[in-house]
């Protein structure tokens, strides 16, 4: 296997926007935020896969209370923008009933795919439904989406970013910080 020719130009062309230790400033901020909302919860974390991967372990290190982890894994449909339209690659395996559940994903940008899992937490009948996103696209939202989310980490503008375990084509998740892809790539 050959890296695709263009990944290290994407890379080497890029603009971090995020350092490793801004954002984790920014993760601090949020487990201090979660223990006020949270802790006497003893919530069901889920884990978006794989774009809130990176995320959510360095988080999970950072909560000063008892979590219990899960996953999901849920892609759209290529092209489709409502909720209805996500294909579940991997649901809830822990049972939600009347837990307290976080999902946590690494982007909020339209908003179609947190609240499609949100619905979908709802539907299995979590008592209450929070959701974190390391970063949140605020001028991005399409109707559907999830308006906003509860723990945020940092705002970013209407651009394309990758690392920080967001892809571009599948690489780059592994990249220390947050970096918007040069026009030429967008
Ligand atoms: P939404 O349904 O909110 O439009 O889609 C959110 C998903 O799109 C995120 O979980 C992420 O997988 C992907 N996404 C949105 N914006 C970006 C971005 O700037 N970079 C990357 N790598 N993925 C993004
Ligand atoms: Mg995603």
């Amino acid at each position: 296997m050959q890296l695709p020719i263009n990944i290290q130009e994407v890379y080497d062309k890029a603009t971090c926007i995020y350092t490793q230790q801004q954002i984790e400033t920014a993760l601090d901020a949020m487990a201090e935020a979660m223990h006020t909302k949270l802790a006497d919860s003893y919530p069901l974390m889920i884990c978006v896969l794989k774009g809130g991967m990176v995320f959510m372990g360095n988080l999970l290190p950072r909560l000063k209370f008892q979590v219990e982890i899960d996953y999901v894994h849920a892609t759209r449909y290529r092209g489709k923008t409502t909720a209805g339209d996500l294909f579940w690659l991997a649901k809830p395996t822990v049972p939600l009933a009347g837990r307290t559940v976080v999902v946590v994903d690494d982007i909020l940008d339209g908003g179609i795919t947190l609240a499609a899992i949100v619905a979908k937490c709802r539907e299995l009948e979590a008592k209450a439904v929070y959701t974190a996103v390391l970063l949140d696209k605020p001028t991005s939202r399409l109707p559907g989406g999830l308006p906003a989310a509860d723990f945020v980490g940092l705002e970013i503008e209407d651009r394309f970013v990758f690392g920080y375990g967001l892809d571009y084509d599948e690489f780059l998740r592994n990249c220390p910080g947050i970096y918007e892809v040069a026009a030429e790539h967008q």
